[in-house]
C-alpha cells in the first residue's frame, strides 16, 4: 500500500506466491552467502537442454528469426508437435485446429482456463496438485475445488470421490499425469473414472501432461484425449521444459479440440502475442525424428536416479517413500517425525543446507509430506541423502 492508501487488486493479493520458486530463491540467497546449499525443491535436472536442439536455436537465432510469429505458433513448430503426437500417443491432430504453442505449459494452463472457466465456477482439482493450478483459477475468478489423492488409494482417485465433488457450478476438471507430486500414472481405468465423470456432467477436462515421456518402470502414458468421448472436451498441455530441461526457454504446446482454440488464440494475442520465434525453431527441432540418443541416456539415467533416491529413502528411519511410477520426484512421507512439513523443509535448509518443498505447498492433503527432486547430479544426489538422514534423525 503507498502512503495515499492506494491498494494493490483484491484479486492478487488472495493469491499465495509459488512454495517451489520461493524455496528455490530462499536457497539461492544461502547460496549467494556462500552456504553449500543443494536445491532438491525446484523440478529441475542437473542436466543442460540437448546441444542439437540448442544449435537448432542458435542457427534460427542467427539466420535472422527473430520477429514475431503467428500467435498461434509457427506451422513448422505446430508440423512438428503434429508428428509427435501421432508418433508417441496416437493421436492424428490438425496443425490448424488443434495445435497452438505456449511460452511453457504453464502459460498454456493460463489460456485452457481463462477460455473455459468463468467466474464464479467451479474446477475439481487433484489435492496434492502442481502449486500454479489453485492460483491459475483463483486469478480467473473461478473456485478450486480440491479431491483428496491419498495413499492408501495409490494416490488415485476413486470415482465416487470425483462423482461426489460435481455440483451445479462445476466446469472443469483438472488433472496431472504421469502426476507431480506423487508420480501417479493414469491407467486406463483411472481415465475411465474421468471420462465418465466428465462425459455425464459434460465438463470440461484439462490434463496436465509435461511428464508423458518420463514414466518409469516401462509403464506407458496414455492421453486422456485418445478415450471414448474425450476429444472434443479435452485440451492437452504438454511441454520441454522437463522431458528436455528446457525451463529458462519457455515453450510448450497445448493439444485442443477446435472449439476452443480461437479463444486460446485470443488470449495468446493479448497476453504474450506469441512463443518466441528462435525458441520454437529450437524446439521443433526435438521432435524431428524418433528421440536423439543424447535424450533417451539423459532419461534411462533420470529413472536409475529415482529408484536410487527412493531406496535410499526407504532405508532411512520414520520417512519413507512409494516408488513414483512417473515423473521424477520422490514424495516423502514424514508423518512419523510428528513436525510439520513447513517446519522440517525449514530446518532442512537452514542446519542441512538441503532444499526440499513442504507438502503442504501442494495442498492439504499434501501435509505429512515434502517433495524432492530426484534428477539432480550423482554427487548432489549422495551428499544430499546423507543431509537428509542427518537431519531426520
Ligand atoms: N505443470 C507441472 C505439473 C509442472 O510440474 C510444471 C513445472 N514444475 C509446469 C506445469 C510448468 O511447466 P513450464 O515450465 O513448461 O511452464
Amino acid at each position: 500500500m503507498s502512503e495515499k492508501g492506494i491498494k494493490i487488486a483484491s484479486r492478487i493479493s488472495r493469491i499465495p506466491s509459488s512454495a517451489t520458486v520461493r524455496i528455490a530463491d530462499q536457497a539461492a540467497e544461502l547460496k549467494r552467502q556462500g552456504k553449500d546449499v543443494i536445491d532438491f525443491s525446484a523440478g529441475r535436472a542437473a542436466e543442460h537442454s540437448p546441444l542439437y536442439i540448442n544449435r537448432a536455436a542458435a542457427l534460427a537465432l542467427l539466420n535472422g528469426d527473430t520477429h514475431q510469429t503467428m500467435a498461434q505458433g509457427t506451422p513448422v513448430f505446430r508440423e512438428m508437435v503434429a508428428r509427435k503426437l501421432e508418433r508417441d500417443n496416437g493421436i492424428k491432430a490438425d496443425p490448424e485446429k488443434n495445435i497452438i504453442a505456449t511460452l511453457g505449459c504453464k502459460n498454456g494452463l493460463t489460456l485452457a482456463i481463462f477460455s473455459t472457466v468463468d467466474p464464479g465456477d467451479e474446477v475439481i482439482v487433484e489435492d496434492p496438485c502442481f502449486v500454479s493450478y489453485n492460483a491459475t483459477i483463483g486469478l480467473c475468478g473461478g473456485i478450486p475445488v480440491a479431491v483428496p489423492l491419498r495413499e492408501e488409494n495409490e494416490f488415485r482417485w476413486k470415482k465416487e470421490d470425483l462423482e461426489g465433488a460435481v455440483t451445479e457450478k462445476t466446469k472443469a476438471i483438472l488433472i496431472c499425469s504421469p502426476h507431480n507430486p506423487c508420480g501417479t500414472v493414469h491407467t486406463e481405468e483411472d481415465l475411465d473414472v474421468i471420462s465418465d465423470v466428465a462425459i455425464k456432467h459434460d465438463l470440461w477436462v484439462i490434463t496436465d501432461e509435461i511428464y508423458e515421456r518420463l514414466t518409469l518402470g516401462g509403464r506407458k502414458h496414455i492421453c486422456l484425449a485418445t478415450r471414448p468421448g474425450m476429444a472434443e472436451r479435452t485440451i492437452t498441455l504438454m511441454g520441454f521444459t522437463k522431458t528436455f530441461s528446457m525451463g529458462g526457454w519457455r515453450i510448450g504446446f497445448a493439444y485442443v479440440p477446435e472449439t476452443v482454440l480461437g479463444s486460446m488464440v485470443i488470449l495468446q494475442q493479448h497476453m504474450m502475442t506469441c512463443a518466441g520465434s528462435f525458441t520454437q525453431a529450437g524446439a521443433a527441432a526435438a521432435f524431428q525424428q524418433d528421440y536423439h540418443p543424447e535424450v533417451k541416456e539423459m532419461w534411462e539415467e533420470w529413472e536409475k536416479r529415482v529408484d536410487y533416491v527412493t531406496d535410499e529413502i526407504n532405508r532411512i528411519p520414520r520417512i519413507s517413500c512409494h516408488k513414483p511410477e512417473g515423473s521424477f520426484y520422490a514424495w516423502i512421507n514424514i508423518k512419523k517425525t510428528g513436525e510439520s512439513s513447513v517446519v522440517l523443509a525449514e530446518r532442512l535448509l537452514n542446519e542441512q543446507y538441503i532444499a526440499l518443498v513442504p507438502g503442504s505447498a501442494f495442498g492439504k492433503t499434501g501435509e505429512g509430506y515434502l517433495r524432492m527432486t530426484c534428477v539432480k547430479s550423482r554427487a548432489d544426489i549422495n551428499e544430499g541423502i546423507i543431509r537428509l538422514s542427518k537431519g531426520i534423525s
